[in-house]
């Protein structure tokens, strides 16, 4: 890209001095990038970018967390994670915790490391702590599969799993005021931009679909700007992103999921937001149904960060008694939480 465009456009941004502008992104690879890149001090004290209920750990519920230590504590399980998750507090301590008292959990990068666990150690029953969003449930959905076709007795997951629609509509319709959404570059490759799209027309509110370099990130603010008060969709990511999204993915998914209601930390429950598996495939499940309880660390404002309504900065323990050395709620212990990218990138 020519480089005098992107700066007139940086330029135009800096100097924005319109009616204040609050854009959300629901990504959390978005919420990192927007950090790393240092796109908040690029652009006007009134452009406000705001980060949304798009990191997969931090709106796991307590509940989850307690379930998963229960089960890293019986006999003859192992609890299988990524590593975020391990260190988010459920009521009883983290599974960290859990784990330096002796409990059964093990680190792994891909869900697929799972069947190979489960296949070499047939003695031992694994669980793997299924979370995340559209992106990673075709995932999930791959490993049942290939535990079916193995006949793994010893591999279950435990779901969380949660879909962008409703929790958008709920954001907007729970007034955090939001001109604009950088929608999620990740999502959309599986789900396709379509939904958000449909989104934007039923909102009435713009929605462009963003990859995550900092140029792509600057040129999705630039058109969100451009289109705040009038609505409107753009996909700005269509090297990844194709309007239907990833059939092949959306198939796996539909095989070994349906659409169920989810809880999600600090909001509740939210109906039709998530996703667990199908009642013939319940096998698999390690009792992801009911989880529904949430109790914030005490002083904790995670659930207010989630939503936009505060700032990371408003929590009074932020940076003081919550850091990423010693996180005391779920946005700080993530590296795409909202209190962890603005701890480390000092916005
Ligand atoms: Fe929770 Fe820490 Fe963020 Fe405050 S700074 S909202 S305690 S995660």
């Amino acid at each position: 890209m020519d480089n005098k465009y992107l700066d007139n456009i940086i330029n135009e941004l800096k100097n924005y001095d319109g009616p204040e502008i609050r854009l959300m992104e629901v990504c959390g690879t978005h919420t990192a990038a927007i950090s790393e890149n240092g796109i908040p001090s690029l652009l006007s004290d009134k452009i406000k970018l705001i980060s949304g209920p798009g990191c997969p750990v931090c709106v796991t519920v307590t509940a989850v967390i307690d379930r998963l230590i229960e089960l890293s504590l019986m006999e003859n399980t192992c609890v299988l994670t990524f590593g975020d998750l391990i260190r988010v507090k459920g009521t009883k301590g983290s599974l960290a915790d859990a784990k330096g008292d002796g409990a059964r959990v093990k680190m792994v990068y891909s869900p697929m490391d799972s069947i190979k666990l489960a296949k070499e150690n047939p003695l031992m029953n694994y669980v793997f702590a299924a979370i995340g969003f559209e992106t990673t449930t075709p995932v999930y959905a791959l490993l049942i599969e290939e535990a079916k076709k193995l006949g793994l007795k010893n591999l279950k997951i435990l779901t969380s799993l949660k879909t962008m629609p409703e929790v958008i509509r709920w954001v907007v319709k729970n007034g955090s005021n939001i001109d604009g959404f950088i929608a999620p570059g990740h999502v959309a490759a599986v789900t396709g931009g379509k939904i958000f799209e449909e989104l934007s027309k039923e909102l009435q509110i713009p929605f462009v679909v963003s990859g995550f370099e900092g140029e792509q990130l600057i040129l999705t603010i630039y058109a969100l700007v451009k289109m705040a008060g009038k609505g409107g969709y753009k996909n700005l990511y269509k090297s990844v992103v194709s309007e239907a999204g990833n059939l092949q993915a959306k198939e796996m998914v539909e095989k070994y999921f349906e659409t169920s209601d989810s809880f999600w930390r600090g909001i509740g429950k939210i109906k039709g937001s998530g996703m667990t598996l199908r009642p013939e495939f319940m096998e698999f499940d390690a009792g992801s149904i009911g989880l529904d309880e949430d109790h914030e660390p005490a002083g904790c404002r995670c659930a207010s960060v989630l939503v936009g309504a505060i700032s990371p900065h408003e929590c009074p323990l932020f940076g003081k008694k919550c850091t990423p050395d010693n996180a005391h709620g779920a946005c700080m212990v993530s590296t795409e939480g909202s209190c962890y990218n603005y701890f480390i990138s000092g916005r």
